[in-house]
């Protein structure tokens, strides 16, 4: 294994690399720290490397101790570098000729930047505190002193302790369904990236939804979930079908509060999701499509460096279409391309040149920096425009081949390219001289011959919102409620941009916009109300800005707010509300559009 210089990390895997942690946690909710140890194995790649580095960030170090085949440990001199306001701070732990293990006694800080605690009040059952992580891109080193660089794969077990009425849960095997005591053990015998370390603590229950898959939640929306996930199964069949088998054993998904700032993450056995997808019609399952997806995208095939975090996302967004598709029907996955390259536009439009570009320079930026939707979208139609141009039963058979070469490998941006070449690319020279690599890879913007998706049921929606916009057709007229989310989103998104209170009102009256539960058509609904100034809608865009912290979604709402000074003035009294709720991932995004607070 080659080193990859990865400007996110201050670890040293070409000299020494982790192959292996073993983790022992203690959870201490009142405190807000986790507080243990973690013993790691280390592969001395150059056995003349007198060191191992080590990232973390905000962590209280105790003592470093290393050893030869884990008997007789000493004590080592362990030294924290000066921290940086990105990268944290490097932990050099030297080593003795033949040592090849190194425990860190550490515990963390209540403001780590890769965990969330919450009070009672914040949870669904309003009784027991709640603990998640959220490791991508560069937080596990925040909970763990680990190399926290997706080049290095590593496997982990750990002996995890909370109070004993409360359940512990990780992205591992040995998940205790249910089980509480106080004490749980798990093993992840697959070699992963630190980003997909996990772990979640708190009142969480369990239901099985099939032999391989099922649900981890809080009691009173466990069951809720299961049935709005029940076709997991069924989108794993489709994925294996096209994509080799699942290599992952069990595919659970836990449910997080609803201040879990992302939509899904997906930790490995163990997806993390946002109670904001049950809507109570499956109609925003995607999510899990998506995130089962990267059980081979991302997972199983990995970004090596945050510059190429488009693998991972690309790649997974043209799957989750694929699964869709499989699952639900063509016009269904049609309908999320075409809202996608919507999306992709609607970013192009607001990001500056460099981060228009798949293979982005992140260097002296924080790799959260890239995460928005153009990696998702660009390289999902980059995908999507192979498969037009040489066929979906070549290309297909392309990818099947690219997870099978690369499985559990973390890989390069130019590792992609150079397999694209010898195995897609090369067969069909006429074709491939149609393939402008560059423009999608190393270009802003989109080449020419990027794909439109196109969708009849979407297209006639658009129709009938300009009828209505143009005074041409009544609202009672308007099949709304028997639409599907994605024409309801097409729908919002084809009126004019404002539209005058009363024009609004007769939409509200008509289709109980600023009531509706379904958090995708509540969103486009209040962006709208904000740029409308409809004020009837107010009370409830206060109401999701509070409860909700997925960043997708309050991110554009206090970007519009701010525009102008009352708006900036509502903007700052929601947040002082809203903040204490959210995580600091969350907490870092609207800080920057709002201001701290005094
Ligand atoms: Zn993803």
């Amino acid at each position: 294994m080659r080193p990859i210089r990865d400007v996110h990390s201050y670890a040293n895997p070409g000299e020494t690399r982790v192959a292996h942690a073993a983790l022992d946690l203690e959870v201490l909710f009142r405190e807000r720290i986790l507080r243990g140890s973690v013993d790691l194995s280390l592969d001395r790649v150059d056995p003349s490397a007198a060191a191992v580095v080590l990232d973390t960030r905000g962590l209280d170090v105790h003592g470093a101790e290393t050893s030869a085949g884990g008997s007789g440990w000493t004590a080592a001199r362990f030294e924290l570098g000066t921290a940086d306001a990105i990268l944290g701070a490097g932990l050099t732990v030297p080593l003795r000729r033949g040592d090849d293990r190194v425990r860190i006694a550490y515990q963390t800080r209540p403001g780590a930047s890769g965990l969330q605690w919450l009070e009672p009040a914040q949870t669904a059952g309003r009784r027991h505190p709640f603990l998640f992580s959220q490791s991508q891109a560069i937080h596990a080193r925040s909970w763990i002193p680990i190399q926290d660089t997706p080049q290095v794969r590593l496997t982990y077990e750990a002996r995890v302790r909370t109070p004993p009425e409360l359940t512990a849960v990780m992205s591992a095997g040995g998940n205790p369904e249910g089980r509480r005591g106080g004490e749980y053990r798990f093993a992840m015998p697959q070699r992963i990236p630190a980003y997909l370390l996990a772990i979640a603590a708190g009142d969480i229950g369990f239901a099985s939804m099939s032999r391989r898959t099922g649900v981890y939640a809080e009691p009173s929306v466990v069951e809720a979930s299961a049935r709005e996930f029940e076709d997991t199964e069924r989108m794993m069949e489709a994925a294996e079908r096209l994509y080799g088998p699942y290599r992952w054993e069990r595919y659970d998904i836990l449910v997080l509060p609803p201040s879990f700032p992302f939509g899904g993450m997906e930790n490995p056995r163990l997806t993390f999701a946002t109670p904001t997808v049950l809507a109570g019609d499956k109609s925003l399952v995607s999510l899990i499509a998506h995130e089962l997806a990267h059980s081979w995208s991302g997972n199983l095939v990995t970004n090596a460096t945050w510059r190429d975090f488009w693998l991972n996302e690309g790649f997974t967004t043209y799957i989750e279409r694929r699964i869709v598709e499989e699952v639900y029907g063509a016009d269904a996955a049609s309908m999320e391309a075409v809202l996608g390259r919507q999306d992709l536009e609607e970013e192009i439009g607001r990001l500056d040149d460099p981060d228009e570009i798949l293979h982005i320079d992140l260097t002296g930026r924080d790799p959260d920096d890239g995460a928005t939707r153009l990696p998702y979208e660009k390289g999902s139609l980059f995908l999507r425009s192979l498969e037009e141009l040489f066929g979906r039963e070549r290309f297909d058979a392309y990818l099947r081949g690219y997870f099978d070469r690369f499985a559990f490998r973390s890989i390069l941006t130019e590792d992609f390219l150079d397999d694209l070449r010898t195995h897609l690319l090369a067969s069909d020279e006429g074709r491939a001289r149609r393939v402008p690599l560059d423009a999608w890879i190393e270009a802003p913007g989109l080449p020419e011959e990027a794909p439109r998706p196109s969708s009849p049921a979407l297209d006639a929606v658009a129709r009938i919102a300009e009828d209505w916009s143009a005074g041409r057709a009544a609202p009672d007229s308007i099949p709304f409620g028997k639409w599907s989310t994605q024409q309801r989103i097409q729908f919002l998104r084809r009126l004019p941009t404002t539209l005058p209170p009363a024009r609004m009102a007769e939409l509200d009256a008509a289709f109980g916009l600023t009531g509706s539960r379904n958090n995708e058509v509540a969103f486009q609904w209040l962006l709208m109300s904000l740029r409308s100034g409809y004020a009837p809608a107010l009370p409830r865009l206060e109401e999701f800005l509070v409860s909700i912290g997925r960043r997708k979604y309050i991110k554009p709402l206090y970007e519009e707010l701010v525009r102008t000074p009352e708006g900036l003035a509502r903007a700052r009294a929601v947040y002082a509300r809203a903040r204490p709720g959210y995580h600091p991932i969350a907490v870092d995004t609207v800080d920057r559009i709002v201001g701290q607070p005094a």
